[in-house]
């Protein structure tokens, strides 16, 4: 038996992760995401698949984050039909988030035409929200740590990763003629003291393993995000104004929501209503109460008191209507909102609202990318570009560092030591290059791993003749 790999994307960069394994005749698409950030990397959403779609047997994601899994809709449209497998949170969220990729995009092909921008005179869409849903039929759940075998070939195995709700680490064993062989991905990891979700489980075993290296060089220093929302609350409670939270809504909003209702509960921030202002995030909140097993609230569910998802200072606002009028609210209260970066959604008509008053602040609690409003708000411009008109920025504005899904350096390594023999081969992928040539040099160092860097649309040869 032959198994090769061919690097799709996920390398030189932390998005478009799609790796083929060629497993004898079988082709199996590890994770299928879409690029995002930089021109030069989003033009290859574009281009043509580098195999025919229809060629392809399988797809199986790591997790739902668009980066892992957005190009699902075009790949379906190209004619690929075979099962997607992920876990059943996983599947749940891919619903929600590539809904809202299908919408931007049409969004996006609807502004270019409006503003004239694309040399098409009717700009399309890379995929449409009908297209996001003819990806659902094809979605198959898994639980974690159960075998799943669709062909002979080979097995795979979800384990659990943190980072987000459902994400896994996947480990696939391949039915030789004469040896059986392991390789493990491991998709995005969480971090080993996330308050939510578990810690990434450990594998002691892989022939050939590809390690993530999103902050392959990076150790992250706060140890206390808990504390210094609090301050930035108290802050922002002092002078009189709200709170605007800006947030992701997987993941971060229902962090903020536990960390919040712990510092309430506390009595370490006043008693002020919260308002989640995003839908998607409403949506998102109400799967972790339906996927228990995929974090460590659960037991908090069961007392009204501790459910940091449901108490009397919490208000999820829905509608339009409702988000609008929250910005009659002028002080004590909290509102969280989307998106995380100031780049669209809801966040945007309260940003325009509370920027140009001294007394209101925004937090920022996530990684805030070059380019975005909210790189220009942390670093400190005086005026935004919103809506065609330079708002004046005279709130507050704070950013708490060192929150992140993903593990750093030092849990990187920590993670890699679980196995207790080095792999034959060790990929780094989901990285800049900078953090990869970081990460390879500290395996070695304290490891004595070598492990090797591929490039984009690379291919590989892993065994032969097993
Ligand atoms: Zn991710």
């Amino acid at each position: 038996m032959k198994v090769k790999v061919k690097f799709l994307g996920g390398a030189g960069t932390v998005t478009g992760s799609r790796y083929l394994l060629e497993i004898n005749h079988l082709k199996v698409l590890v994770d299928c995401g879409l690029f995002q950030g930089l021109k030069d990397y989003r033009v290859r959403n574009w281009e043509a698949f580098p195999i025919s779609p229809s060629e392809i047997d399988m797809v199986i994601l790591t997790h739902a984050h668009i980066d892992h899994s957005g190009y699902l809709p075009k790949l379906v449209k190209e004619g690929f039909k075979g099962p997607i497998y992920g876990t059943e949170a996983t599947l749940e969220l891919i619903k929600i988030l590539l809904l809202d990729s299908a919408k931007l995009q049409e969004e996006e092909a609807a502004y270019a035409q409006k503003k004239g921008y694309s040399k098409h005179e009717k700009p399309l869409p890379l995929y449409t929200i009908e297209d996001a849903e003819r990806v659902f039929p094809l979605l198959k759940g898994a639980d974690f740590e159960e075998e799943q075998s669709e062909y002979p070939e080979f097995n795979f195995t979800f384990y659990n990763a943190g980072h987000i709700l459902g994400a896994a680490i996947v480990k696939l064993k391949v039915n030789g003629a004469q040896q059986v062989k392991k390789i493990v991905f491991s998709g995005d990891l969480g971090r080993y003291h996330d308050p939510i979700l578990n810690p990434p489980a450990r594998l002691p075993f892989a022939d050939i393993l590809f390690l993530e290296s999103t902050y392959g060089d990076r150790v992250s220093k706060i140890k206390n995000p808990e504390e210094e929302l609090g301050r930035a609350i108290r802050e922002a409670y002092r002078r009189g104004g709200v709170a605007l939270i800006p947030a992701f809504a997987v993941g971060r909003t229902q962090m903020m929501l536990y960390y919040l209702h712990r510092l309430q509960q506390k009595g370490k921030i006043p008693d002020i209503p919260i308002y989640v202002d995003s839908p998607m995030a409403i949506d998102v909140t109400k799967l972790y109460k339906a996927f228990g097993e995929c974090h460590r609230l659960q037991p908090l569910f069961e007392e009204d008191q501790c459910n940091p998802f449901q108490h009397k200072n919490l208000h999820y606002y829905q509608s339009q209507e409702a988000s609008i009028s929250l910005n009659a609210v002028r002080g004590d209260a909290i509102i969280i909102s989307a998106s995380g970066m100031a780049t669209g959604g809801r966040i945007m008509h309260h940003l325009y609202n509370r920027l140009p008053n001294e007394q209101d602040s925004v937090i920022f609690v996530g990684y805030q990318a070059e380019g975005t409003r909210g790189r220009k708000l942390i670093d400190g411009d005086t005026s935004v570009r919103m809506y065609g008109l330079d708002v004046p920025v005279k709130a507050n504005i704070s950013y708490i560092e060192g929150l992140s899904a993903h593990a750093d350096q030092e849990e990187l390594i920590d993670w890699v030591e679980g196995f207790t023999s080095k792999p034959k081969v060790t990929f780094l992928v989901h990285g800049e290059d900078e953090a990869r040539i970081a990460l390879q040099r500290k395996l070695k160092e304290e490891l004595d791993w070598d492990a090797t860097i591929p490039e984009y649309l690379e291919s590989f040869e892993l065994f032969d003749g097993i």
